[in-house]
């Protein structure tokens, strides 16, 4: 295939769709623009064909690069197929969505056994792995304590919460509520008031369906990223593999603290640095400790994990961040998670990588 140049301008268009509410506090957002602005980095130079699209998704953005494309596949046809498989994640998966299968179960108080699309069951499986691997550090159904603490969809203001409403929604909430039966597929609660919250892994879902997606379009060489959940396959369009960004976890600022190349697999990042608020000088962040019912408080910024399925990725880097900087490293180190972690320090940050991770990193 010949090379063509790369048009240079695929982050005004990106701007022009920006949503209006607080996506701009996302963690993960950051991230996606230093993944952009790495793209646009060798702009001018020649190289392979490239279809890139993005848009808004999920209170936050995506965008998705294809390298080397299909000849039938256009840059209209790869925006209809995100779009119409990210719609149905979100229709299936999103607590922010009242219609959403997700939604629907959450206000359902029956403790019977209740019919899931088997997409679902996928994506609460992986959940109740990842809590059983984590000893519960990780856990959907954590959602009361997200909500309470103002981080889910009813959006309610930056406080700390009373003592009292902290205990109750902790009594809500215990990945060992739940039951699952895969054939045929369903769910059961042990309590009516239990609900799931799949933000820690929706992201990673989302970007392992595009692939799917667009594997099924012909498509070999691509980059899937919904905010700092990232999918990659193949080459870039310079024929060498994807580059991305570890962000500096640093709040209000943007750089690039580290560069990852990786050809196949994917690539999740969770961090306290942009969703939190504060009060009385101590942070809280998004990142909840089921077992206090309070934001976790350490000294881990970031962790970034790297696995072969995004929605594990995606999940992992949740689990690790809040089992904090000792027992994260520790069960990275055991399961052979390749992960990365960034510690803050009082003069800068003390990071450590898993073996399995260094790899990926650009000298
Ligand atoms: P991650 O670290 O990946 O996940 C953190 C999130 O996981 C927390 O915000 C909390 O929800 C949950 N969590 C916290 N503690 C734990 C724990 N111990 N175990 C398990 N989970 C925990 N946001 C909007 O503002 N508007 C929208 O319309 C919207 N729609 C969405 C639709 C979908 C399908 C999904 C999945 C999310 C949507 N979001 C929306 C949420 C938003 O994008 C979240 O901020 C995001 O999903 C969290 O991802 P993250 O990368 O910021 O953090």
């Amino acid at each position: 295939m010949g090379t063509a140049m790369v048009p240079c301008a695929p982050l005004s268009r990106l701007f022009a769709r920006l949503p209006s509410h607080h996506a701009w506090r996302h963690p993960a957002w950051v991230t996606l623009l230093v993944v952009l602005g790495l793209g646009l980095a060798s702009c001018g130079e020649p190289r392979d064909p490239m279809l890139e699209v993005s848009g808004p998704t999920m209170g936050t953005f995506y965008s998705v690069k294809v390298a080397r494309p299909p000849a039938e596949l256009t840059a209209h046809a790869l925006q209809q197929t995100v779009d119409t498989v990210l719609d149905e994640v979100i229709a299936e998966i999103s607590t922010y969505d009242p219609t959403s299968e997700l939604s629907r179960l959450n206000v359902n108080p029956t403790t019977d056994w209740v019919p899931l699309s088997p997409d679902l069951l996928t994506v609460i499986d992986e959940g109740q792995r990842i809590s059983h691997l984590s000893g519960g550090a990780f856990d959907i159904t954590v959602g009361p304590l997200v909500n309470l603490w103002g981080f889910g969809p009813e959006h309610r203001p930056d406080a700390v919460p009373d003592p009292a409403a902290i205990a109750a929604a902790r009594e809500r909430v215990g990945y060992e509520k739940l039951s699952l039966r895969a054939d045929p597929p369903a769910i059961r609660k042990t309590r009516g008031d239990i609900y799931i919250d799949l933000s820690a892994l929706g992201e990673g879902y989302g970007a392992a369906r595009v692939a799917t997606a667009l594997e099924a379009r012909g498509v070999t060489d691509y980059m899937v990223a919904i905010a700092g959940a990232i999918r990659v396959r193949g080459r870039n369009p310079k024929g060498t593999p994807w580059v991305i960004a570890i962000e500096e976890p640093t709040p209000g600022r943007r750089s690039v603290h580290r560069i990852i190349e990786i050809s196949d697999g994917a690539l999740s990042t969770s961090g306290d640095y942009r969703n939190f608020f504060e009060e009385g000088g101590q942070r809280y962040s998004h990142e909840i400790d089921p077992k206090t019912g309070r934001p976790v408080a350490q000294s881990l910024a970031s962790v970034t994990v790297i696995d072969d399925d995004a929605t594990r990725a995606d999940g992992l880097a949740t689990a690790l961040m809040v089992m904090g900087e000792d027992e994260g490293p520790a069960l990275a180190e055991a399961q052979l998670i390749p992960a990365y972690f960034i510690i803050r320090e009082d003069e800068g940050f003390r990071v450590v990588v898993t073996p399995s991770f260094q790899r990926y990193l650009r000298e």
